[in-house]
């Protein structure tokens, strides 16, 4: 784990939304480098809306959104910080392999004419490595099985190893094996000091390597502490839930 230090992520009254729409409003956060912060709270929250924000995806409202100390919009490298989807996998992509795809997180880098030289070819192979998928490097991606699939698109992510890599419930619907692969990586990128922003329903497989929890109800932070803080908050929370009923 790793103290919080310089901001690489700054919010401040950020709203974000679509259409014009906010979906989430008012939020402040500072996510120090190195940090791993969860993102929680209950389906249809704003939690995708929230960490999509930060990559510019969804509609940036009002407020400031600061990313590697400067405005989102005067990041000139997006390979700085990565974003591993939600439920997104490669089906039906066109026919490619695993290195190939891989290899495509590192188009922003190079022209597109260029292939791959000796240094990125090794930073491919790397990242493939990391995702427990060495042995699939040559295997066309519509093969794999949707958790592999999922690590095809987290080693993409990787290889132009990004400083803030967010990832939207990178552990929802994999096989058991790529869970625990998947939090393997995690707490290696973790030790190697990137900031994580992970959306997760499943806080057992982060454990140990969250720093922060970060709860958002109906388009609001509800909670922002410790692991232990918010095991406290959601007692708190279950208790006034029943004193509710019960009144
Ligand atoms: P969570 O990640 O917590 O499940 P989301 O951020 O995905 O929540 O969704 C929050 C709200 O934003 C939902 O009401 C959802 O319907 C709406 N929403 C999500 N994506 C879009 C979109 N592309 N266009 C319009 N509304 C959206």
């Amino acid at each position: 784990m790793n103290a919080p230090s310089t901001p690489v992520l700054r919010l401040r009254s950020a709203s974000f939304g679509y259409d014009g729409k906010p979906v989430v409003t008012d939020v402040d956060l500072d996510v120090g480098r190195g940090e791993v912060v969860a993102v929680l709270g209950p389906n249809g929250s704003g939690k995708t809306t929230l960490v999509k924000g930060l990559l510019g995806l969804s509609e940036h409202l009002s407020g400031q959104v600061e990313v590697l100390g400067a405005p989102l919009s005067r990041l000139r490298d997006r390979t700085r910080i990565g974003y591993v989807p939600q439920r997104h996998t490669l089906v039906g992509a066109v026919s490619a392999t695993v290195s190939e795809v891989v290899d495509t997180g590192l188009l922003a880098t190079r022209p597109w004419w260029r292939p791959a030289d000796r240094t990125e070819r090794e930073r491919v192979r790397e990242a493939i490595e990391v995702a427990g998928l060495a042995d699939r490097a040559t295997f066309d991606v519509d093969t794999l099985s949707g958790g592999q699939q999922r690590r095809v698109l987290i080693a993409r992510a990787l290889v132009s190893r990004p400083e803030v890599l967010v990832m939207d419930e990178p552990t929802a619907g994999v096989d058991r094996a790529s869970q625990d692969v998947l939090a393997g990586v995690l707490h290696r990128l973790a030790d190697e000091g990137t900031t994580l922003v992970v959306v997760t329903h499943e806080l057992a497989a982060l454990r140990g390597i969250v720093d922060r929890i970060v709860e958002v109800d109906t388009g609001h932070l509800t909670f922002d502490g410790t692991p232990e803080g918010y095991a406290v908050h959601r007692a708190e929370s279950a208790r006034l839930a029943g004193r509710t009923r019960l009144s």
